[in-house]
């Protein structure tokens, strides 16, 4: 367009002469808007973190947005974990879709007081990898976030991608503060050592650190249900000493967090008397203890 030509579109702003990016500026300005007022009626946004892949952060994100909306908390359960959408699977919902509402984006409804949205909702097939470059995965959590209609929650939990980069940075961002974080760990010290990156990036983003979960934490032993000691734990209550975060407790390795996580049943459902179970619904206490205090 040339430098002469005036903006005509509705959205003008009257100075910078072109409608296309009158039109950006109008559009980003309503995302903000739509984020805010969204935003606005979620009381409380807790990130699940993890310095590395594969230590069972989606489980706990899955399983503590459970416990929280079977004590009668109104939960949304947001997977952010573009290159690695589980939590779908894990709940049993990746063959539904999210629908859409009057106002915008309808979550698919996982159970009781559980609303969930991740990237595999979109994904035509689930064995395509996302390749996308960073403003792309940015805009899409944009969307996420401000044009799916979650409703009035009392928390959104998000299952944000592992480490410390682009994307988790992004996320951090678009949800503003106060924003509370739950760091997950495995008990080896390679694990630990990137645990501590996640609480200096909570801690430089200021995000409120609610604390160290030590998942995969000892064997539940499928017989008597007892816990063996079977590498090694302890290094997330020491780590989080060490770093001056709370200690959120421990989930110990069980069988049936894999293969509920396969058929898509929780821990909850498949054994809720057990060890794990009663784990995260302790963590969901954790959490909420920490949040009141702080
Ligand atoms: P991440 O989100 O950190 O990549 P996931 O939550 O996807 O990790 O878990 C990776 C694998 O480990 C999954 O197969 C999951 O079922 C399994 N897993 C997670 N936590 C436990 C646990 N406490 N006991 C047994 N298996 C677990």
């Amino acid at each position: 367009m040339s430098e002469n030509t005036k903006c005509s579109s509705d959205t003008s702003c009257g100075t910078c002469g072109t409608a296309a990016s009158c039109d950006a500026a109008a559009k980003a300005k309503h995302m903000e808007v739509n984020l805010q007022n969204r935003l606005s009626k979620i009381r409380y946004r807790i990130a699940v973190m993890s310095g590395k892949g594969g230590v069972g952060k989606s489980t706990v994100a899955v399983n503590l947005a459970v416990a929280l909306a079977r004590s009668g908390r109104s939960v949304g359960l947001l997977d952010a974990d573009v290159h690695g959408p589980n939590v779908p699977k894990m709940l049993g919902i990746d063959h539904m879709v999210p629908s859409m509402g009057v106002n915008g984006m309808s979550p698919v409804v996982a159970s009781d007081n559980l609303k969930v949205i991740s990237m595999a909702f979109l994904l035509e097939d689930p064995d395509t990898p996302v390749v996308w470059r960073g403003p792309m995965k940015h805009s899409l959590f944009q969307q996420f976030l401000s044009d799916v209609d979650w409703g009035s929650l009392d928390y959104l939990i998000v299952d944000l991608p592992p480490g410390t980069g682009d994307e988790p940075l992004s996320i951090a961002q678009l949800l503003g503060q106060p924003l509370w974080a739950v760091i997950v760990t495995t008990p080896q010290d390679v694990a630990l050592l990137d645990s501590r990156k996640s609480v200096v990036f909570a801690r430089t983003l200021e995000m409120k650190t609610l604390g160290i979960i030590e998942n995969m934490s000892g064997l539940a032993c499928p017989h008597c249900g007892g816990v063996i000691d079977l590498f090694k734990t302890g290094g997330g209550a020491k780590a989080a000493l060490e770093l001056g975060v709370p200690f959120l407790g421990a989930i110990p390795i069980d069988p049936q967090i894999v293969t509920g996580g396969d058929a898509g049943v929780t821990i909850e459902s498949a054994d809720p008397k057990g060890s794990s179970a009663e784990a995260f619904r302790g963590l969901a206490r954790q959490v909420e203890t920490e949040i009141w205090q702080g």
